[in-house]
């Protein structure tokens, strides 16, 4: 049975519904979320209500965080969007179902290890990296300008981990001769990452804010055999106009959806 792994949705309903809708259409009925399912896009309520429903378990991203305590490290327009979001909650007149999603947001969880069904050995999940959960960015420039870095997270694994964060997917590998690279997935065989006994890191894209100069929402499926890159195009148009029409969220954040950068 495959499982469907998503991240980043950052509040953009329409990538969200059509992501499950081709999670759907494939008939895949296990989906986990790595985090940010809050952040930057106009509905972040909407969103949360879907992961809760839709997910076996979210983990906590930093926007997630953000809307629960505070912004760290935020640039003005996501500090911007993550008051505003917190103001979407705040707002709910229904008490019972205020409190439902700030307890849902204040029980993710950081990190998951688990065997997902039919693989062999367990998997690690995590939003940013598995030494930083929540905040680091594991970059395919890392690769070169910090092989110590990937080398030093690469310690933390015993095999396969699965990241968000960045919104570019890939994977990263050490190779024989000890340096790390990185495959986008276009680089892949049919944009499939087939398992090896050696350790991998697969980020698996985002949903709602794609950073790899394509606009179509990404996610994972998990195969026992392999990772498989799926893309889905959705009306970025009706989530940029959405965002044009919030004054609190600055409208290069639409902009940016249509290019994917
Ligand atoms: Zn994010």
């Amino acid at each position: 049975m495959p499982t469907a792994i998503i991240s980043d949705i950052h509040a953009n309903l329409e990538a969200l519904r059509a992501v499950l809708a081709d999670i759907d259409k494939r008939g895949i009925d296990r989906i986990v979320c790595l985090g940010d399912i809050v952040g930057y896009g106009p509905d972040p309520l909407e969103c949360v209500d879907l992961i809760r429903q839709r997910c076996e378990w979210s983990l906590m991203g930093n926007h997630d965080f953000g809307v629960l305590y505070e912004p760290t490290n935020f640039n003005a327009s996501a500090e911007s969007a993550a008051y505003w979001t917190r103001a979407r909650f705040d707002a709910e007149p229904d008490e019972a179902a205020r409190k439902e999603r700030y307890e849902f947001l204040g029980q993710l969880r950081v990190r998951v290890l688990e065997t997902p069904p039919d693989l062999r050995a367990p998997v690690l999940a995590v939003h940013g990296s598995p030494r930083r959960p929540i905040n680091e960015y594991i970059f395919s420039e890392d690769t070169h300008q910090a092989p110590d870095k990937i080398s030093t997270i690469f310690e933390r694994i015993d095999w396969l981990c699965f990241v968000g964060h960045t919104h570019v997917p890939g994977v990263f590998t050490i190779e024989p001769d000890g340096d790390p690279d990185f495959y986008p997935p276009a680089e892949l065989t049919d944009r499939n990452y087939c398992f090896t006994e050696e350790k991998a890191i697969i980020n698996v894209g985002s949903v709602g804010q794609p950073r790899d100069k394509n606009p179509s929402a990404s996610y994972v499926i998990l195969h026992p055999d392999r990772a498989e890159f799926a893309r889905v195009e959705y009306d970025v148009a009706t989530t940029a106009e959405k965002i044009r029409e919030i004054p609190e969220l600055n409208d290069w954040l639409g902009e940016r959806l249509f290019s994917g950068l």
